[in-house]
Parts: structure tokens; C-alpha cells; sequence
């Protein structure tokens, strides 16, 4: 077996990759994919970069390549097809990847997913590939495809997998992973190759989610592999005596003298861009093996190469030949000291292309085209603002800046960003000549919230109704601007984005893409606030202002009856763009459990927003202003507390503190290395935050300390630790073993083992469906080992799997009670589930109707 096959498979399967860590949590044109991370068309492909393009505008391949989350993708296959084979290369991740940790900042979730999906846009602007996804929610992990199918809508998901292969036409589909269930993998990892399979089959078939067809027509692509490695066969000595005569090897690490790179070098500057996921990676040179294993093809051939009988030329499009004789000519013909001497051929071509009926490769290689007419005049055009947010009506400068390099007759005749919005100048654009115009843009009222989070998602799946949107990577340009140019008597049109451009002094040229912002942002502190039913609750909400001189009221709306806001309606004003201000306001829950909505609304200048702002500031991904919904859950619950004052030792961090103390606790958060017995004396209670055990040093000799003082009748609550590097193997004050024993079913069945205990009783009676809507998991890392002091409280079981008791242990030690659970208290409270916040609550009680402290 080859080393770079072997680097290649520790990279795919690295313990740090999201999908195998056991704590997880219309396409238009390819040319769209590109302009959504080009701010401008700079004229700075050099030659060598227009000679690949040249050679790309020859080739009519598509190939598709299907898994679930960003960072599986080979980019080395992807840099291959895309530039040693000149393929459109398109790159379906089922998943946004929301479900992963996020290892360069705090966002996680659907913001982790924003980041995650422009770490692939920027992958992809490196490779040459173009980006898709599904509607599929990445839910965490997922220990089998069948439990995967409960939480996808499994025809959703498959119906946009047709989708994109109707839209795509690949004449190869490559999956990463392999239908075989038998194996352990990630559920989603499998699921994506069983779809792409049963996608393969539908996609050709017009009785298959027809209602595509008014968009899109059917199509069968040729052949189907699965991209396999000696990963899937244990070891690498099986791989070597694998049967590999359905196999194709190809030697990816191709280098290409004109460019001067070698393809992994490429690859391994793409997979850098997924730093979320911390996977900067090495640019490997070298020849490199990669396999292909035949799935299927539909003509029952075991082709020799990876288009092997099919057409990649011109000839494959009607009236296509005379064009690919001529793309022929333009890449014998190239003068690398003067591409402007191209045009005149480029010019003919793109006015051949501009009359084929096809409108599928029509589109591709006008877009192709234009980029190389922009490149070969050297030509440079920018429509930039000198803001970065703009709130809709908002009249805002924009300056068209463009210069032609090149000796043609190039005239500009018109500057459009709508039908009704378009400047006419028919001015001639000398040789090196700077072409500057100002002009005025009205922002239109379109926010910048991402498509696919304007409607609740829901845990396994997002809700995108329009079908044109589905697969789209990401939202086109706020604003773009069409310029429309006559090269030598032939009109060119380049559509640009509006874009924010600065000049910092230390940095230079600073380029933010514009969003489109409500003028006022406002924000809870919590996404969900939880309620003992009947307690009423000062609330604070945050304004923050985008726009200058705005005012208006803040207005309160929930869609319960029984709930009440006060006042529901608060006045306010903002002078400067930056300035806050935090309102309150007392919420009162009804009597009984509820749950319900509360709409903050801001209402100014005839508008209605209710909005929050998050910004995303990373160097590899484009500055972004993620506009989305502020509304928050109200939750009223049936809850009891006894209120002792509990100190908590943060960890990895969680949200569980905030949880208690939104219910009536009161928690301090400690520094784990002031612990000394006087200072715990003014405690009853001590939790240990998410992984504390893993992330604070301190706890490897303040463990008995705190062990001295469950032991004159202290509670302790430790949740979830990894069982890999510990601080210290004394995590209890008997032992216990921790293992990888993880529920990650939310809705499998809890068996209570002794309804009797005290902590099943009080203060809250604990019933079966106390363990309803429960979020993503029920826990994760439970011992598998523990001393027999410990009282195992729970037992539950995933579909298929032995069950486990080791999710909530209870022991007494001396006067006091030590607890251990790997249950997921920091997703449940945060989520706001009832049952969590009862049986919480009773943990924390656990003691006191004996002490009467
Ligand atoms: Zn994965």
C-alpha cells in the first residue's frame, strides 16, 4: 500500500473530523458559485491561468461528488476531475455540517453550519469545484443509516439529491462512502451513499418527483463509484488482496508545468480552508493513488478510464462541432506574451455559443466565456459602496470603477441593477484609462437572512419551499449590477456584486460583501426562556442600531393566551449606528404548562423587523452580517425548587448555569482554583460543567477537597467527561469507569429503575414522560464500571443495542450525596425540555428533606 493512500485516509478519518467524534453534536450556473466569493472581476488571471480556462471551455464533463458534511470530500479527486480533466466538478454535501464543533470560535449550530458552508464555497474557489447541498439537517451523531431515516425525511432529502443531479447532468456520480450497513460509520455517511445509489436509479426516470420537470428535465448519468481506500476493508493488507477488477486507480498527484503546481498541492490548500474543523493540511507532491470501485453503469460495461464511452467534446451538444473546432484553434493559437489576440476568436465562439439550443451548456460556457473575454482584455470592473450593512429604502453612493488593458475597441453602454433601474453612457474605455462613475442605489427589501433559515427548521430537516432555491450553496449577492460592454461591435454582459471596499491603514484593500439589515437589531438573552408556571420574570432585551437617527417603539408579541409582557410597548431612539440600549420587561407565564412563542417586533419609519445581527469575522471566509429571526420560546413548567446556593465549575463550556438561574437558582460561577473547604462551606450544591474533568487542571488535586466536603453532606453533580485524557482518574469519590456507551436516540425508551428513591419523588414526582421531547441525544460517555456504592437510577437502550444503566448514577458519601451523569443536561436545559429542568431540580434537592438545611 502507497504512503500518500495511507496520509490520505488518516486525513479523511482523522479522530478530529466532526463526523466521528462521538460528542457531536437553483444552482443556476456554475458561474453563480463563483461570483459569490470574486467581490470584483479583476483582469488578473495571468496567462497561464487563461490557458487552463481556455482548455476547460473544450471540455463538456460533469462529474458529482456525494457525502454528508463538509470535510468529507476528497478535494484531491475534486482538484483532479476539476483541473488535470478540465471537468465541471460538483461537490453535493448533504449536511451543513451545523452538528460539529467549532474549534476557531463559539458559534455553533446553524451559525456553525453559515461557517461550515463558506469554508466550502472558499474550498471550492481553490479547487475549481462547484458547491451543493441538500435540505438535510446535520442532527449530531447518528449511529446507523436507520436511525438517520427516522430524523431525515428520508424522501426529502432523496428528492434533492435527484434534484441535483437533474440540475448538475453528471455523467459520473463518486460516492465518498459505501451503502454497507454491516460496518460501524457514521449514519449520515451511509445514508448519503445509500441515496446517491437510489438517486442514480430516479434521476432518468420522469414518474420521479415530477414536479421538478417544470424546472428541470430528467437525466441518467453513466456510471457510479464509490470511492474507496484499504479504510473500508480493516486493514491495509486486505486492500492489497482485494478483488480490484471493477476498480479504477488514478494517480492524483498529476503536476501541471504551466501552472507550476502539483493537483494535491491544490488539494491540500483547499482542505485547509476547513478550519472549523481544524484541518490545515500538508500540500502533498507526488504520484498518489486514489480507487474508484464500479457501483453501477448503465450500460453494463467495466469502463477502462473515468469517461470511458462518453462523449466529453463538443460534438455531444447539437451545432456544437464547429465550435469545438474553433476552441481548438483558440488553444493552439494562444499567445501567452498576448492574450488580448484571442478576443477576436473568443468573440466568435461566444456568439456561436449564444445560439445553441442547449441551454444547459449554453449557460456554462457563455459564463466560461465571459470570464475569458474579461481576462484576455485585462479588464478590471468593480460597483462598490462605502457601507457594508444597508437597511431596506436606504438610499445609498455606489461607484463604478472600471479600466480596459487591453488594445480592442471596448465601449460601456449601460449600468443596470433592475429593469427600471438602469444607467445608459455609451462611452468608449481608453487604453489604461480609469472609468469612474457615481451613482445612487436604493436598497431594496430583500434581508440578508440565509435562504434556507427563514422558516423554522426542524431537527432533521430545513424547510426551503422554493424549489429553485434548494441546493443553492448559499445566497447570491444582496445587490448585483449588470454591465453591459460592447467588445469590438459585440455586446459582453458582466454581472457584478455591490460591494463594501475600505483601505485600512495596516491592512490595505479591505472588501466586505453588503448585507441588507433591519436599521434596529434586537435580541433576548436566551433563545428560550424557561418559567416555574406562575412566576413572573424580568427579562432584558437588547437594541442595537445599524442605521443613524432611527427611532420607534419596541412592541411584545406571544401567540399563547395566558402569557403576558409588560409593558408591551416600550419608545426609543438611537442617534449613531453602533449605539444599544437594553429595555426590560416583566413576563408573566400562566398558571399551567405552556409553551408559546414571543415575537420582539421593532416598529420605525412604516417598517415592522424582528431581528437579531450576528457577525462572522474570519480571514478565510468572507465578512458576513447573518440576519435571522429573533423570536424566542417561552416554556411554562410544572417545576418545584428548593433554592440552595450552588456553585458551579465551568468546563468546556455550557449553557446549564444560565438554565438554573433563569428558573430561580442561585449559582455562582467558581474559579475552580480558589476551591478550599471555607469557601465551599457557603454551598449546598457543586456542579461540574461539560468535560471539566478533561479541561480544568486545578480539579486534579481540588477533587478531594471537594470529595471532603460531599463527605459533611455537600451534593456534587459531575456531568459528562470524555473518557481520554483526564486530569485526574479520582472523577468520583468511589470508582467508576468511564466508556463510550452514548444513547444518541432522544426519543428511546427510559426504563426507571426504582420509582421508589427519593430523587424520583422529590420535589418533582418523575414520570415516563418526563423523558418526551428530550434534543439530539440523550447522553453521551456513560461509566460502564462503577463501585457498588453507586445506584444506577436509569436504564435505556438505542434500536439494536444492549442497554445501558450508567446514565445517571447516585451514590451517598458520608453526610452527603455524590451524583454522576452523562446525561446531556447542556442540551436539554438550553432547549428548554421540562423533564431535564424537574429531574435536574431533584438532583440538586437530593439531601435536603433529611438536613432541613
Ligand atoms: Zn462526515
Amino acid at each position: 500500500m502507497n504512503k500518500a493512500s495511507t496520509r490520505f485516509v488518516i486525513r479523511s478519518f482523522n479522530p478530529k473530523c466532526n463526523c466521528m467524534k462521538l460528542t457531536n453534536t437553483l444552482v443556476v450556473i456554475p458561474f453563480f458559485f463563483t461570483l459569490l466569493l470574486h467581490f470584483t472581476l479583476h483582469g488578473q488571471s495571468g496567462s497561464s491561468e487563461i490557458y487552463k480556462d481556455i482548455k476547460k471551455l473544450g471540455v463538456l464533463a460533469n462529474v458529482l461528488y456525494v457525502a454528508a458534511h463538509p470535510d468529507d470530500e476528497n478535494t484531491r479527486l475534486i482538484s483532479y476531475f476539476s483541473n488535470h480533466l478540465s471537468a465541471h466538478t460538483t461537490y453535493l454535501s448533504l449536511t451543513r455540517g451545523d452538528g460539529g464543533q467549532n474549534l476557531i470560535g463559539s458559534e455553533m449550530r446553524e451559525m456553525l453550519g453559515i461557517i461550515r458552508t463558506q469554508e466550502l464555497l472558499a474550498a471550492r474557489s481553490i479547487d475549481g469545484g462547484n458547491q451543493m447541498f441538500t435540505r438535510a439537517n446535520d442532527f449530531g451523531y447518528s449511529k446507523s443509516s436507520a436511525e438517520t431515516f427516522t430524523i431525515w425525511d428520508r424522501r426529502e432529502v432523496l428528492s434533492d439529491v435527484v434534484w441535483a443531479i437533474r440540475k448538475i447532468k453528471p455523467d459520473v456520480i463518486i460516492n465518498r462512502f459505501n451503502t454497507d450497513t454491516s460496518r460501524p460509520n457514521h449514519g449520515h455517511h451511509t445514508s448519503s451513499a445509500i441515496m446517491s445509489v437510489e438517486a442514480f436509479d430516479l434521476a432518468g426516470d420522469p414518474a420521479s418527483f415530477p414536479e421538478q420537470l417544470n424546472y428541470v428535465d430528467t437525466w441518467q448519468p453513466k456510471r457510479i463509484y464509490f470511492n474507496t481506500s484499504w479504510f473500508f476493508y480493516g486493514s491495509r493488507e486486505a486492500f492489497d488482496t482485494a478483488d480490484k477488477s471493477k476498480m479504477l486507480m488514478i494517480d492524483i498527484g498529476s503536476f501541471d508545468q504551466v501552472t507550476g503546481e502539483s493537483n494535491s498541492e491544490i488539494a491540500g490548500r483547499s482542505r485547509s480552508m476547513h478550519k472549523s474543523q481544524g484541518f490545515g493540511s500538508a500540500e502533498t507532491r507526488g504520484e498518489s493513488l486514489d480507487y474508484l470501485d464500479l457501483i453501477k453503469d448503465v450500460d453494463g460495461r467495466i469502463p477502462k478510464e473515468i469517461f470511458d464511452g462518453i462523449d466529453i467534446s463538443w460534438n455531444r451538444v447539437q451545432g456544437g462541432a464547429a465550435i469545438g473546432t474553433k476552441v481548438k484553434k483558440l488553444e493552439s493559437t494562444f499567445d501567452f506574451k498576448h492574450p488580448g489576440l484571442s478576443i477576436p476568436l473568443l468573440l466568435e465562439i461566444y456568439s456561436s455559443i449564444q445560439k445553441l439550443n442547449d441551454s444547459y451548456w449554453r449557460d456554462i460556457k457563455l459564463a466560461e466565456c465571459e470570464s475569458l473575454i474579461n481576462d484576455c482584455l485585462g479588464l478590471f470592473v468593480e460597483v462598490r459602496t462605502n457601507k457594508y450593512r444597508a437597511s431596506p429604502g436606504m438610499v445609498i453612493p455606489v461607484t463604478l470603477e472600471i479600466i480596459n488593458r487591453s488594445d480592442l475597441q471596448v465601449d460601456l453602454s449601460s449600468l443596470s441593477f433592475s429593469e427600471t433601474d438602469t444607467s445608459q453612457f455609451n462611452s468608449p474605455l481608453k487604453y489604461n484609462q480609469v472609468f469612474i462613475k457615481e451613482r445612487k442605489l436604493t436598497i431594496p427589501d430583500q434581508l440578508s437572512t440565509p435562504y434556507w433559515l427563514k422558516d423554522s427548521p426542524t431537527e432533521g430537516m430545513y424547510v426551503v419551499k422554493e424549489q429553485l432555491l434548494r441546493g443553492q450553496p448559499s445566497n447570491p449577492p444582496a445587490v448585483s449590477a449588470k454591465v453591459n460592454l460592447i467588445v469590438s461591435g459585440t455586446p459582453v454582459q458582466f454581472t457584478v456584486p455591490v460591494v463594501y471596499k475600505t483601505v485600512d491603514p495596516a491592512e490595505g484593500e479591505i472588501y466586505r460583501p453588503l448585507s441588507i439589515t433591519p436599521s434596529v437589531a434586537v435580541e433576548f438573552e436566551d433563545d428560550v426562556l424557561v418559567f416555574a408556571k406562575g412566576d413572573e420574570r424580568i427579562v432584558n432585551v437588547t437594541l442595537t442600531a445599524i442605521q443613524d437617527s432611527v427611532n420607534g417603539f419596541l412592541r411584545m408579541k406571544t401567540d399563547k393566551p395566558g402569557w403576558k409582557v409588560s409593558p408591551d410597548s416600550i419608545a426609543w431612539s438611537f442617534t449613531k449606528s453602533g449605539e444599544t440600549t437594553t429595555l426590560t420587561c416583566t413576563i408573566t407565564p400562566p398558571k399551567e404548562e405552556s409553551t408559546a412563542s414571543l415575537r420582539p417586533e421593532i416598529i420605525t419609519g412604516g417598517l415592522t423587523y424582528h431581528h437579531k445581527l450576528k457577525t462572522l469575522d474570519y480571514d478565510h471566509i468572507p465578512y458576513m452580517s447573518v440576519v435571522r429571526d429573533a423570536t424566542v420560546k417561552l416554556e411554562s413548567i410544572d417545576l418545584k425548587i428548593i433554592p440552595r446556593p450552588i456553585a458551579y465549575i465551568e468546563g468546556a463550556g455550557d449553557d446549564v448555569a444560565e438554565g438554573l438561574q433563569q428558573i430561580g437558582y442561585d449559582v455562582d460561577v467558581i474559579d475552580p482554583a480558589s476551591i478550599s473547604a471555607s469557601m465551599l462551606s457557603k454551598y449546598q450544591v457543586v456542579i461540574l460543567g461539560i468535560r471539566a474533568y478533561n479541561t480544568v487542571d486545578a480539579l486534579a488535586y481540588k477533587n478531594k477537597i471537594l470529595f471532603d466536603w460531599v463527605e459533611k453532606g455537600g451534593t456534587m453533580i459531575v456531568q459528562y467527561n470524555t473518557n481520554g485524557r483526564l486530569v485526574t482518574n479520582d472523577i468520583a469519590p468511589y470508582p467508576l469507569t468511564l466508556s463510550r456507551d452514548r444513547i444518541t436516540e432522544e426519543n428511546s425508551t427510559v426504563t426507571i429503575l426504582d420509582p421508589e428513591l427519593e430523587v424520583l419523588n422529590y420535589p418533582n414526582k418523575i414520570k415516563s414522560n418526563d423523558f418526551d421531547h428530550w434534543v439530539q441525544e440523550r447522553g453521551l460517555y456513560f461509566p460502564n464500571k462503577w463501585d457498588e456504592h453507586f445506584t444506577p437510577i436509569l436504564e435505556m437502550k438505542d434500536t439494536g443495542e444492549k442497554s445501558t444503566q450508567g446514565s445517571l448514577l447516585i451514590t451517598n458519601y458520608g453526610e452527603g450525596h455524590f451524583v454522576y451523569s452523562g446525561l446531556s443536561w447542556f442540551r436539554h436545559l438550553p432547549a428548554g425540555v421540562p423533564g431535564s429542568y424537574r429531574l435536574l431540580s431533584n438532583l440538586i434537592s437530593l439531601g435536603f428533606k433529611n438536613s432541613k438545611s
